[in-house]
């Protein structure tokens, strides 16, 4: 289609899109050994940036580490590959898809020492993850009854491929229920995340949200928020919070790189304070778009031109 990119980084070229193809045989198809990120790039007036690539690409890493997984490409490599893709297919904005795998090395669970991962960054255009209108009004979304992954089963601070088994059968009971997004508790009751994002809590002005010990993804947005909340003054508790926090929040907002910033305007078909997007969600929203837009200044160094 028009909108298809052209080109696919896939061990160390730009391929077209069409040529990027994996044997059926690939040990990841299989047996779930993939570690990957999604990444954005947004239109600025210091030209199109990627956000927070070097957070990323330290987060792919470090998936592929925890699962014994040589990426023989050096962060530095991975890097300049995500800005390659995003420049050559003519991006102004866009989502990155970063992904190393374990490829066709045989039919055996365990690859062989010497196994290389493949790599491959696809960039295309995509806009607000659960709708522009979501983004102003808030979503509704339910508790679902899947709990997320045990520690000591599937590290969820690794994100890999299989895990997003789980994040399937919460955000599909969800949707088949009729809400726009699944949270998930942990297997000790506490609110741990949704399907691929992480949950903030606002409450007399006090931000919360669950720690790295309720089963999450640390995410990259999450700790964004956390930090712009802190510089406009808020104070930012990480800590265990049970499921009826959500019932007597204030406001409730969701962050990923995909979803951003989402507000929750009802939970298990309760309105969320007053059912729409709240002040303090709205402020950090402003925020987080502003460093896109020039109104925030990007005093982190967060962006990363695709143009040198
Ligand atoms: N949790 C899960 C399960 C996710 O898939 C994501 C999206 N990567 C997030 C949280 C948010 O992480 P980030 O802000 O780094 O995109």
């Amino acid at each position: 289609s028009a909108t298809q990119p052209q080109y696919i980084w896939f061990n160390g070229k730009l391929v077209p899109w069409q040529d990027a193809q994996v044997h059926v045989m690939s040990h990841a198809l299989h047996y779930g050994s993939s570690v990957f990120e999604g990444v954005r790039a947004y239109d600025t007036p210091r030209g199109t940036c990627i956000f927070r690539l070097q957070e990323h690409t330290r987060r792919l890493f470090d998936s592929a580490k925890i699962y014994w997984m040589d990426v023989p490409y050096s962060e530095s490599e991975v890097n300049e590959a995500c800005r390659t893709v995003v420049r050559e297919n003519g991006l102004k904005s866009g989502y990155l898809r970063p992904l190393a795998f374990v490829g066709n090395v045989g039919l055996g669970l365990h690859p062989p020492l010497d196994a290389k991962a493949d790599l491959m960054v696809a960039a295309l255009p995509w806009g607000a993850y659960l709708g522009e209108e979501g983004l102003k009004n808030g979503v509704d979304v339910c508790v679902t009854s899947w709990s997320r992954l045990a520690p000591n089963t599937i590290p969820t601070g690794a994100k890999a491929g299989g895990n997003y088994l789980s994040s399937q059968l919460i955000s599909r009971e969800a949707k088949r229920n009729g809400f726009a997004e699944g949270l998930a508790l942990d297997v000790n009751g506490y609110l741990s995340e949704g399907a691929g994002e992480n949950l903030f809590l606002v409450k007399n002005g006090v931000l919360f949200t669950p720690p790295a010990t309720a089963a999450i993804l640390p995410g990259i947005t999450r700790d964004t928020i956390m930090t712009l909340a802190r510089d406009l003054g808020y104070e930012v508790r990480e800590q265990a919070l049970p499921r009826e926090a959500l019932y007597v929040a204030d406001e409730i907002f969701m962050t990923g790189t995909a979803a951003e910033v989402t507000p929750v305007r009802s939970v298990d078909r309760m309105k969320v304070g007053a059912g729409s997007r709240g002040p303090v969600t709205e402020q950090l929203q402003n925020a987080f778009f502003g460093l896109f837009n020039g109104q925030t200044e990007d005093k982190w160094g967060w962006l990363t031109p695709v143009n040198d």
